[in-house]
C-alpha cells in the first residue's frame, strides 16, 4: 500500500526541493582534528538553525543548487509501469550516476552547508550538488550508499517511520549506521500521508511521533523535512515552523514566496537518464 501510494503520487516528476539537518557543535573555527571529526559527522561546523534568516527575497535571489531526489536503486521488472521507471533507477544507471558526478568533478553538500549558503550566503565547494533519498528503501542502504562513500559522496536519507524494519527497507540500525558516518536524516512523514490534509491528530501521528524517533535513533534534532509526493501548501509551513524544521523540500513547483526555505525544489532522476542526460540538465538548469 506504502509502494502505491508512493507510485500514484509521483506522477509529476521533474522537480526540485531541498532538506537541511543541525549541528550542536559551536566552534567553527578550530581546525584541530578532533573538530574535523564533528563537522564531518555533522555536516556543518556549527548550529546553522540559530542563524537570522533574511528576507524572502534574498533567499531566492541565491543561485539554486542541484538537488537530485532517488528512490528505489534496483533493475526494472517486467511488471514495472512506466511511471514507476521514472523514480525506479536500475543499479547500473545509478552507479553510472555516481561515478558521473565524481569524475565531472562535482561535490556532495548536506543540508546546513545549504543552509547557511541561504541565509547568510556562506560559500558552497565547486560544483556543488545534493543527493536524496526518500521512503527508507534498503537498496539506498545496500547499493546507494557504499558507491556514495567511495567516492567521499554524503547524502540526505528521508524517511518513512513506518516502513523501518519492514521487508525491503532500512532498519533503525540502517539509518543509525548512515548517520553515524556522516549522512543526513530528515523526516518523510510516518505513512507517507499528504500534508495539505492534515487535521490536528495527523500532526501529531505524522510529524511529531517521527520526529520524536528518528531523534531516538541518531541522537541530534531532526530539523529538516520532505512533502511526501512534494506537495505542500501555505497552511503546512507554520506548523513545520512550530516543530523546528528550518527548511522543508518539495518537487519541482514554484518556490514560495514568503517562505523559500520551505519549498527547496529538487527534481527527481527518472531511470531512463543516462549519466550524460544528467551531465546536460545539471548544466543547462544550474549552469554548474
Ligand atoms: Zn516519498
Amino acid at each position: 500500500m506504502i509502494k502505491l501510494l508512493s507510485i500514484s503520487g509521483w506522477i509529476a516528476f521533474f522537480l526540485f526541493a531541498a532538506c537541511h539537518s543541525a549541528s550542536n557543535d559551536k566552534n567553527p573555527s578550530k581546525t584541530d582534528s578532533n573538530t574535523k571529526s564533528v563537522t564531518v559527522k555533522t555536516g556543518y561546523p556549527e548550529n546553522v538553525a540559530s542563524l537570522p534568516v533574511p528576507d524572502a527575497a534574498t533567499i531566492l535571489h541565491r543561485k539554486e543548487v542541484p538537488i537530485l531526489c532517488y528512490h528505489q536503486i534496483r533493475d526494472w521488472r517486467p511488471t514495472d509501469s512506466k511511471t514507476a521507471k521514472n523514480y525506479i533507477v536500475p543499479i547500473n544507471v545509478f552507479l553510472e550516476h555516481i561515478r558521473m558526478l565524481a569524475d565531472s568533478g562535482y561535490h556532495t553538500i548536506l543540508p546546513d552547508q545549504l543552509y547557511a549558503y541561504l541565509v547568510r550566503g556562506d560559500s558552497l565547494p565547486s560544483k556543488p550538488i545534493m543527493l536524496t533519498f526518500d521512503d527508507t528503501d534498503l537498496d539506498q542502504y545496500t547499493i546507494a550508499y557504499p558507491e556514495m562513500k567511495k567516492h567521499g559522496f554524503r547524502g540526505v536519507f528521508f524517511i518513512m517511520t513506518v516502513s523501518l524494519g519492514k521487508t525491503h527497507y532500512m532498519s533503525k540500525e540502517q539509518v543509525k549506521s548512515l548517520f553515524d558516518d556522516g549522512n543526513v536524516i530528515g523526516s518523510h512523514t510516518w505513512d507517507h500521508h499528504d500534508v495539505r490534509a492534515y487535521k490536528e491528530d495527523d500532526w501529531i501521528k505524522q510529524i511529531d511521533n517521527p520526529t520524536k524517533q528518528l531523534f531516538s535513533i541518531t541522537g541530534k534534532p531532526i530539523r529538516y523535512f520532505a512533502y511526501p509526493f512534494g506537495l505542500w501548501n501555505k497552511q503546512a509551513i507554520p506548523e513545520l515552523k512550530k516543530r523546528s524544521f528550518i527548511a522543508a523540500f518539495q518537487l519541482n513547483e514554484k518556490r514560495d514566496e514568503q517562505d523559500p526555505l520551505y519549498t527547496i525544489r529538487r527534481i527527481i532522476v527518472p531511470g531512463a537518464w543516462s549519466p550524460a542526460t544528467l551531465h546536460k540538465w545539471i548544466v543547462r538548469d544550474f549552469n554548474y
